[in-house]
């Protein structure tokens, strides 16, 4: 009872810029909140159900809590438990333990996983005895979070107070520690703790601000976004697979638009796409990207299917584009210089983004099939169409016609190509002969990016 007084009169708001200060629980009921817990997936109710059955407590946390606040529908349900990963693993038929950084529990029904993490404690520098256990790098990153803690801890060494709601489907009631709750009414991304020590523990916690901020429409909050231009370059300690997953989560977000321009006002870009600034400098890039990227953000609200490679063969064009002119300059033929500048562009970018070698395949294709656009006589652009990869470099092709890079009239002559029954396409060929050749080596002494390869030279490479 003491106890009880005690904590109440001691018990303040405390401010997320304070790590230490003590938290006051603010519990927000149904009637105020009004999600139900029908809102949550059949696989999570039942997760967290079965934990709270079997004595523990569970809850429905992050993303999720604050997707449904916001009339959004959350992607993934995840759960936060004081069960240990074993216990969660023993209780689960079709569980498996996964992570080492952080190790938490997937459990599966049907179609559907379910996250489950047990509570974690707090941060190296909050002073308690399992502070040693927790290891971070020279610059303050956090190789491992094992330590598990209390629900309390477990919010505070969450990112953002609006990711650390905790929801109780038994009694349909939010737990908010931090005021999350009001940040999310006030659409503001706040990071818990100092927000110079969060960003040197997790880097990637700067992208998921700027990745956040853009998908949930919110601000982020002053003193949050003050480090971050300073801190950009700890994006470079990052392992690079983590890197590639946060950069497919931006691109694939449906406002991967917004997010880079955002990444790049913000100087975040450099550990993410180095080529970035390059690209964007030259009036040509900025509009491929702009248009390329606003295409694959409406794809993905439209529900239509986006594919990876697809859109890291755009990222990476204008980068070809400029080792193709280097390595013509230097005297090579057209079609071997394209090869050699892909090899050099993804070697480097396996390097600094890991980009998984399962995308270099359609990556290639659709680059090395730019070259046979341009050969619009005989059978080649009959040939052409019926390649399995045509659809995705028939758009890229498009794409560059839009950003100026080619002539729209060849991207207007395909369209028409495409349309047209069989009869009519014998009609659309051009007699391509000798003096386009002429005309067509002519303009490749000017520029490369012309993409002009003799209809000779295009046939090599029919069928690669
Ligand atoms: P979304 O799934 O919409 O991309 P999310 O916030 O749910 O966003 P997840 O990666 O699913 O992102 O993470 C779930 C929760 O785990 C977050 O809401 C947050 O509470 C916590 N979390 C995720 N990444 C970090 C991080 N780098 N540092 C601290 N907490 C994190
Ligand atoms: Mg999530």
């Amino acid at each position: 009872m003491i106890r009880k007084f005690l904590r109440k009169v001691f018990s303040r708001k405390a401010p997320a810029s304070e790590p230490n200060a003590k938290l006051s629980l603010s519990i927000i009921p149904f009637k105020h909140h009004g999600i139900r817990r029908n809102q949550i997936t059949p696989c999570a109710l039942k997760t967290a159900t079965a934990l709270q059955q079997a004595g523990f407590s569970a809850y429905i946390v992050g993303g999720a809590v604050r997707d449904l606040l916001l009339g959004l529908t959350p992607k993934d349900f995840d759960v936060a438990t004081n069960a240990t990963p074993e216990q969660v693993y023993q209780l689960f038929r079709r569980s498996r333990i996964i992570g080492r950084r952080f190790r938490l529990v997937h459990v599966m029904c049907g179609a559907e996983t379910v996250e489950v993490s047990t509570f974690r404690g707090q941060s190296p520098d909050d002073g308690n005895d399992h502070a040693s256990v927790q290891l971070t790098d020279q610059h303050g990153r956090l190789l491992h979070d094992n330590v598990f803690g209390s629900q309390e801890e477990d919010a505070v060494r969450r990112d953002f107070t609006v990711n650390a709601l905790f929801y109780d489907p038994a009694k349909e009631e939010i737990l908010d520690y931090l005021n999350g709750y009001e940040d999310i009414k006030a659409k503001k991304m706040r990071i818990i703790g100092d927000p110079i020590i969060r960003f040197r523990e997790d880097p990637v916690r700067m992208l998921r601000a700027v990745r956040l901020a853009s998908k949930l429409d919110m601000q982020i909050e002053t003193e949050t976004a003050k480090p971050i231009g300073d801190l950009a370059p700890l994006l470079q300690n990052v392992p690079p697979s983590r890197l590639f997953d946060e950069m497919l989560k931006l691109l694939l977000s449906g406002h991967a638009l917004a997010c880079v321009v955002e990444l790049r006002a913000r100087g975040l870009h450099h550990g993410l796409l180095p080529m970035l600034d390059v690209i964007l400098e030259q009036p040509l890039g900025e509009r491929f990207i702009t248009i390329a990227l606003k295409n694959t953000d409406e794809r993905i609200r439209q529900d239509k299917p986006v594919s990876p490679g697809f859109l890291f063969a755009i990222l990476l064009w204008h980068e070809v584009l400029s080792a193709w002119d280097s390595f013509q300059a230097a005297g090579e033929k057209p079609l071997p210089a394209l090869f050699k500048a892909m090899d050099q562009i993804l070697a480097i970018q396996h390097k600094k983004l890991a980009i998984p070698r399962r995308f270099d395949a359609i990556i290639q294709e659709i680059w090395s099939m730019q070259p046979r656009f341009e050969a619009r006589s005989g059978r080649k652009p009959f040939r052409l169409i019926t390649h399995p990869r045509f659809r995705a470099a028939y758009d890229f092709m498009l794409l560059r016609c839009e950003s100026g890079e080619l002539n729209m009239e060849l991207g207007e002559w395909w369209k028409s190509f495409l349309s047209a029954d069989n009869a009519d396409r014998e009609k659309l060929l051009l007699n391509q002969t000798s003096p386009i050749k002429r005309k067509r080596k002519r303009s490749r002494k000017k520029s490369s990016s012309s993409l002009a390869v003799p209809p000779d030279d295009s046939a090599k490479n029919e069928d690669g």
